[in-house]
């Protein structure tokens, strides 16, 4: 262990009496409210193991009262019978509020999760921003169509007219993972809010102040009381008790591939919607005509970037036999060189992962593709007085068939192979389980989008990678998910299509 990592603490007078009033509580109807248990999860900083702050371990009881406030606020409440502009008007103020704390929001993250702080301040929280901005014009064009049928049996001398409504579908339950708290909870959040619905967000266990921040606001920002609650808990506890719920309407859920069966069982008592972001092992192509001076940054940052904890992190690597060592090489230089450090540290490129169970999780991975015959060009220690540091891996002569290859790492590991022929890349890229987005790298624009055609993903960029917007559909194939957040059809996820058909 050779990396020491100091104490460090929010330079912002907002972050820092976040943190003076360490016992914190869950928004349930607009209240700040304990657990009924009284239990409580510390949330640490990663880097250092310092506890920031606690929150209260909720569980069914807690779940109950959440559910019911927010019950009440749809059924009875202000929120679904606004006009959309009046609607509009309050997610826009809460997108100027997280505006105006946005240091403040992107320390308390950094703190809490371990990402550099430029991460929070310049790509995620304005993500987040941007998701309330969007689905604030998007409120109104919930539109629904006027329909011609084609219906002959109605009385003689009458019409059919038909049409459709599109009516939100009640109580969501928002369920979110730690690698990206606040974007993660604004996807769900404001196309439901959108839509008219109301929302019981459960933040992950580990990563929880920014979403009570985030409620703050909120509710500041003219938010009704009901209309967004969270739980904090554990997802055993609080998770499963809010996807079993007999009154929660759906469940709008990201996260790993795993957790996302058990909501699915969790879910089928009442046969609530589900709409599920899971995880991705996510391939990068390089072809032999590809601009090296683009595609080794561009890959190296994106499985680097987060430290790697991103659900589209690039983390396998494909790169035509011409240009493989070249690649390789870049791409673990790039790594070494990268400082790691406190995320507060302005020199900071590389923070540590979430946890040191998450670490140890990426280091089995690493050692057991040692044992497996695997080479590991760079990187593959861990590092820092918490452990949570992984240094940047890059991983060679690997077998299709191993763990590192198949399943999440969910870390700065990425594993590459060569490949001769274009029809070769494309069954290596697509012999996954997952397909959540791929990279392609290339001049030629017939390659291009062949490829993009070809590749078995939810998103494909094209000369780059980790490219998003708010207006940009994401989402993954096969095991990586069911739906799209982003993007105009986002807010369907959180719609009802009601066929209305009048004889006159
Ligand atoms: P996770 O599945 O362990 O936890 C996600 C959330 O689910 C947490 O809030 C957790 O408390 C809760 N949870 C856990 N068990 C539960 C249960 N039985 N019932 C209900 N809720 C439960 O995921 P994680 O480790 O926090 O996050 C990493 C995963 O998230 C990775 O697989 C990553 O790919 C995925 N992810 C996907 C996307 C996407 O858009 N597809 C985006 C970000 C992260």
């Amino acid at each position: 262990m050779s990396l020491q990592i100091k104490a460090a603490k929010p330079s912002t007078e907002g972050a820092r009496k976040f943190l003076s009033k360490p016992d914190k509580l869950m928004f349930i109807g607009g209240q700040w409210q304990a657990a009924a248990s009284g239990k409580r999860i510390d949330s640490l900083d990663p880097a250092t193991g310092e506890t920031l702050a606690s929150v209260p371990a909720g569980a069914a009881a807690d779940v109950d009262r959440a559910v019911a406030a927010a019950r009440e606020a749809f059924d009875t409440g202000p929120w679904p019978r606004m006009t959309p502009m009046e609607r509009a008007s309050i997610l826009w103020k809460i997108a100027d509020a997280l505006e105006a704390n946005i240091d403040e929001l992107a320390e308390l993250e950094t703190l809490d999760q371990g990402k550099p702080l430029a991460v929070g301040r310049w790509a995620e929280i304005p993500g987040a921003i941007g998701q309330f901005r969007y689905f604030s014009g998007q409120t109104m064009r919930t539109e629904g169509a006027t329909i011609p049928t084609s219906i002959n049996y109605q009385p003689p001398g009458k019409e059919v007219f038909a049409y459709t409504l599109k009516q939100p579908v009640g109580v969501v339950a928002a369920i979110v993972p730690w690698n990206s708290p606040i974007i993660m909870a604004a996807m769900k959040i404001a196309p439901a809010l959108a839509a008219g619905c109301c929302v019981i967000l459960k933040p992950a266990e580990d990563t929880s102040l920014t979403a009570l921040r985030m409620a703050e606001l909120m509710q500041a920002a003219g938010l009704p009381d009901g209309v967004l609650n969270v739980v904090t808990g554990y997802g055993a506890e609080a998770g499963a008790a809010l996807a079993a719920h007999a009154r929660v309407n759906k469940v709008a859920f990201t996260g790993s591939t795993t957790t996302g069966r058990a909501i699915l069982d969790a879910a089928k008592g009442n046969l609530k919607r589900v709409h599920l972001e899971l995880g991705g092992k996510s391939p990068v192509i390089v072809m032999p005509d590809a601009d090296l001076s683009q595609a080794v940054p561009g890959a190296a940052n994106g499985i680097f970037f987060n430290a790697g904890q991103v659900c589209v992190a690039g983390s396998r690597l494909y790169a035509h036999r011409s240009v493989y060592d070249k690649v390789l090489e870049g791409v673990a230089e790039y790594g070494n060189a990268l400082t790691l450090g406190h995320g507060l540290e302005s020199t900071t490129q590389l923070g540590p992962v979430v946890n040191k169970r998450q670490a140890e999780r990426i280091m089995g991975f690493i050692d057991g593709s040692r044992k497996d015959g695997a080479s590991i060009v760079s990187g593959g220690t861990q590092d820092g007085q918490t452990g949570c540091f992984i240094r940047p891996t890059v991983v060679a002569d690997v077998r299709a068939d191993m763990p590192i290859v198949r399943e999440e790492v969910f870390g700065p590991v990425l594993v590459c192979t060569r490949f001769d022929e274009l029809d070769e890349v494309v069954e290596l890229a697509n012999d996954s389980d997952y397909g959540l987005a791929a990279s392609v790298w290339t001049q030629d624009l017939g390659t291009a989008h062949r490829l993009a055609a070809r590749v078995q993903s939810g998103t494909v960029w094209i000369n780059c990678h980790l490219m998003f917007d708010p207006s940009l559909p994401i989402g993954g194939v096969k095991q990586s998910g069911w739906g799209r957040d982003s993007g105009q059809q986002a807010i369907e996820n959180y719609l009802e299509t009601k066929s209305v058909c009048m004889v006159m």
